[in-house]
């Protein structure tokens, strides 16, 4: 049998059949959650709350958290007036991301098959973001900033994960998602280390895949929290830090945590029994970006300790953009918009959702795909491509 290596065999692991507190790692010490540096990223004043989710234990908890906010009564989560489709939003984009919340009951909890990233994506703990990457799909989907909507019916997420699980039986043969265990993306529409700062839904999704030795959650960050690390995943929760080049990052990733700071992280979060691999994604395509990503996976070849090289692996994703967004972000960030509309590299796609996006046209991109991996193997030899589209 297949089970996560900090776990002993047998259903349960044996430290939940002792006193709370008994062989877990301790809290640091100084929690990040409700801190200054919190603040800056969530300073919360207005909640829109659906009213079975505001009456929640989850709902008030939150509210809690947040005494100086507004709450405000709506009918549902999608299409709030003023700030889901509102074009003036886009001038306030950043505001709206930090002071604002959305608290309602995730009503469908379908887990969609994927096989690229993971295997399966899992109906997630939340949608939307407090951090504002130029390129990001996520506000795609509501419109406009969309902060970050919690859902705080988590206990129901945890249970419909579990059932699945449960009905897959184990994992037949390996695949490149993982060899073992089956991998569901838990943060498809967000970032759960920022969600962590408002309550413990990734804890709980954290907590919840310790105890499935056929599974693994996933999620993709951008933001060093290291509350996490008292999370004690035993394996079960595969940690992915996005990375980019630095200059790129600084021009395109608004309010995350720097590149430098989530490598030099790597380390602690394997330590603490997390499992760390990495996106580099997007890969923007603009004049100098090939010696921009030598620069990058140099930096990971010397400052990675050899713990996290050895189980290290790496999915790459070429930039797609949107014209809708593209226009959106010219009110808000036009500089980042000279990089990442590309007319004469860029063709469109008609996507699943269907909306209007465009691509690297084929070409190009296979051109700049191949390029990286030879950048990887010079430079990062040891970093597994999971996936490259
Ligand atoms: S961190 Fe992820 S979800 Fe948040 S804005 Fe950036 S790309 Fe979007």
């Amino acid at each position: 049998m297949q089970h996560h290596p900090c776990q002993p065999d047998g259903l349960f692991p044996l430290d939940d059949l002792l006193p709370p507190g008994t062989g877990r790692p301790p809290a640091p010490a100084a929690a990040l959650r409700g801190s200054p540096a919190a603040a800056r990223m969530l300073d919360v004043r207005e909640i829109h709350a659906e009213p079975e989710a505001a009456a929640s234990a989850r709902g008030r908890e939150i509210i809690a958290r947040f005494p100086r906010a507004r709450v405000v009564e709506v009918p549902s989560h999608w299409r709030i007036p003023g700030l889901h489709g509102d074009r003036g939003s886009a001038a306030r984009w950043v505001r709206v991301k930090s002071g604002t919340l959305v608290l309602g009951v995730r009503k469908t909890l379908t887990v969609r098959p994927n096989g690229r990233s993971a295997d399966w994506i899992a109906p997630g703990p939340s949608n939307g973001c407090a951090m504002a990457c130029a390129y990001c799909y996520v506000p795609r989907r509501k419109g406009y900033a969309n902060p970050i909507t919690v859902f705080t019916n988590t206990d129901r997420i945890i249970d419909r994960i579990g059932r699945h699980i449960a009905a897959q039986g184990r994992k037949p043969a390996p695949n490149q998602c993982d060899p073992d265990a089956w991998v569901y993306d838990i943060g498809e529409n967000g970032d759960c280390s920022v969600d962590a700062l408002v309550c413990d839904s990734t804890a709980d999704l954290v907590t919840a895949f310790r105890r499935w030795p056929t599974a693994k959650a996933s999620f993709a960050t951008k933001f060093v929290n290291p509350d996490l690390l008292a999370y004690d995943p035993r394996g079960g929760t595969r940690i992915r830090f996005s990375l980019m080049p630095a200059e790129d990052s600084r021009l395109l990733d608004i309010r995350t945590s720097p590149v430098s700071e989530r490598i030099s992280a790597a380390g602690d979060f394997l330590e603490a029994g997390y499992e760390v691999h990495f996106n580099l994604s997007p890969v923007v395509v603009r004049p100098g970006w090939e010696e921009a990503w030598a620069g990058l996976l140099r930096e990971l070849d010397d400052v990675l300790p050899p713990a996290v090289k050895a189980q290290a692996a790496a999915e790459v994703i070429m930039l797609t953009h949107n014209r809708g967004l593209h226009e959106v972000n010219l009110e808000w960030h036009p500089r980042a918009e000279e990089v990442l509309w590309r007319p004469e590299l860029q063709e469109a796609k008609l996507s699943e959702d269907g909306s209007r996006n465009v691509r690297y046209r084929g070409g190009a991109k296979r051109t700049a795909l191949e390029r990286l991996r030879e950048l990887i193997a010079t430079h990062a030899p040891w970093l597994r491509v999971r996936y490259a589209f």
